[in-house]
C-alpha cells in the first residue's frame, strides 16, 4: 500500500464513514479514487485533508465529506444517466462514473474542462461524457436526466435544469448568496419540486445565464 493509499483509507474512515455516510457504493467510490490525481502537486501533501482544496480559475476541489454527502444523498441505484454542473477537477466526475451508468458534465471554464478531460482520459473512463458551456443551461440535447448535481451555488435552481429532470427524478444544489449556502434536494414529483434542506455549505459561485449574474 503507498502512502497515498493509507491517507485515503483514514480520510474514508475518519471523515466519512464516522460522519454517517453509509451507502456502500459511495464509501467503495471513494476507497478506489485516486484524489491526488485532481490535485495541483504543490497541494499534495494536503490530498486527503478534511477541506477544499483550490484548483486553477480561483475554483476549488470540494471536501472529501460534501463530496460523499452529495453522492450519498443522489440516492443512487446504478442505472442512472447523471448529469453535472461544474466539473471543476472531475473528482466528483470520477466518484459518480464509478456508480452510475452515464455521466454528462459541464464545466465553464475551458482550462478546467481541458485538465479535467486529460485527467478522467488517463483514468479510462468511458461513461463520462464532458462539455465546456455554461451548464445553467443544462443539456437539453442530452436530457432527462435522473439526477442532477449542481455543485456550485446559485440564489435559484435554473429552471432548463428542472426542466431536464426525469419524473420522480432528483436534483441537489447549493442554494444561497455568494458566502454561504444549504444543500437542497429537490424531488421531481407531479412535475413539481418538494424541497428538503441538508443544512450549511460553502460553494463558489454558478455563475450563468440562470444562475448568478457575472
Ligand atoms: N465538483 C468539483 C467542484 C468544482 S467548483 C470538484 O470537486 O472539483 C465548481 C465548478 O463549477 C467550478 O469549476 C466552476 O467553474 C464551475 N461553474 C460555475 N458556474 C458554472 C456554469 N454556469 N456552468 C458550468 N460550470 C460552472
Amino acid at each position: 500500500m503507498n502512502d497515498f493509499e493509507k491517507l485515503r483509507r483514514q480520510m474514508v474512515e475518519t471523515q466519512i464513514i464516522t460522519r454517517g455516510i453509509s451507502d456502500k457504493k459511495v464509501i467503495d467510490a471513494m476507497l478506489k479514487i485516486p484524489r491526488e490525481k485532481f490535485i495541483e502537486k504543490k497541494f499534495y501533501n494536503e490530498t486527503y485533508n478534511d477541506h477544499p482544496l483550490p484548483i486553477e480559475e480561483g475554483q476549488t476541489i470540494s471536501q472529501p465529506y460534501i463530496v460523499a454527502l452529495m453522492t450519498e444523498l443522489l440516492n443512487l441505484t446504478g442505472d442512472e444517466k447523471v448529469l453535472e454542473i461544474g466539473t471543476g477537477s472531475g473528482y466528483q466526475t470520477a466518484i459518480l462514473a464509478e456508480i452510475v451508468k452515464e455521466v454528462y458534465s459541464v464545466e465553464r471554464y475551458s482550462i478546467l474542462f481541458n485538465k479535467a478531460r486529460k485527467t478522467l482520459g488517463e483514468l479510462g473512463y468511458k461513461n463520462i461524457f464532458l462539455f465546456n458551456l455554461d451548464g445553467t443551461e443544462g443539456l437539453k440535447e442530452h436530457s432527462p436526466f435522473d439526477r442532477i448535481i449542481v455543485t456550485a451555488a446559485s440564489d435559484k435552481i435554473p429552471q432548463p435544469l428542472v426542466e431536464q429532470l426525469k419524473e420522480n427524478g432528483k436534483l441537489i444544489i447549493p442554494i444561497g448568496d455568494r458566502f454561504s449556502q444549504n444543500l437542497i434536494v429537490a424531488d421531481k414529483i407531479k412535475g413539481k419540486l418538494e424541497i428538503k434542506n441538508y443544512g450549511g455549505v460553502t460553494f463558489v459561485t454558478l455563475i450563468g445565464k440562470y444562475g448568478v449574474s457575472e
